[in-house]
């Protein structure tokens, strides 16, 4: 965007109002629970294009978001409008497109559980996204454990992932079957899990990918 004046023209949602319904609101995450708190506008000088500045407040958690926003000239099914956000929601969890969906599925609620800090719930997650992944890469065995061992024999994980996948193991084991006396795990032990389960993911299902894109372009660059 050149200048704020292009906003909404050329490209973004379609009508040309503010489609309130699509914001998020950063803190509780509900969508389009949304009452205008404030509302200002400023019009180009010699012309029709407006900015809109708004200060909606959520009716689900009562924070704060600024929208500025602006549509085109035309209106009904021709019109075009854009926006932006502040504060927008942060680390909101967005799975790679080239992990099967079952392991998306638990990737996105381990993240989701270590943000909103339910440490137990995002151990067991990560716990079962990693199951997921194993069994993707045709592990056998009777129980994690020995799924690991197999595709460490088998020279799929290296030992270093084999290391890390038998800490998630043991910590999403501890919130998936407390004992008597059991303390929720250490929430920097839940952040190191995860960190280890992005990087196997990446490891196991987007490294190969990348290769075959990468000696693709190379080899089609070869034959000009
Ligand atoms: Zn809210």
């Amino acid at each position: 965007m050149r200048s704020w004046w292009s906003l909404g023209e050329g490209s973004g949602q379609p009508g040309s109002e503010l489609a309130l319904y699509q914001i998020e609101c950063p803190f509780c995450t509900e969508k389009g629970n949304f009452k205008l708190a404030f509302h200002a506008e400023k019009k180009k000088p010699n012309g029709s294009k407006k900015l809109n500045f708004d200060t909606y407040e959520c009716g689900s958690c009562a924070g704060y978001v600024q929208v500025l926003w602006s549509g085109s000239g035309f209106s009904g099914s021709h019109g075009l409008h854009s926006y932006r956000v502040q504060p927008f929601p942060i680390g909101k969890p967005e799975p790679s497109e080239k992990w099967p969906e079952t392991i998306s599925r638990f990737w996105v609620q381990a993240h989701e559980n270590e943000t909103n800090e339910n440490w137990d719930a995002a151990a067991v997650m990560a716990r079962s996204a990693l199951q997921a992944a194993l069994r993707n890469q045709e592990a056998e065995g009777k129980n994690l454990k020995e799924e690991i061992d197999d595709l460490l024999h088998k020279g799929i994980l290296p030992k270093v992932m084999k290391e890390w996948a038998d800490e998630l193991r043991l910590l999403g084991n501890e919130s998936a079957h407390p004992r008597d006396i059991s303390n929720p795990p250490a929430e920097k032990d839940v952040h190191a899990v995860i960190n280890f389960l992005d990087y196997l993911l990446l490891y196991l299902f987007d490294l190969p990918t990348q290769i075959q894109e990468y000696r693709k372009r190379k080899a089609a660059k070869e034959k000009e």
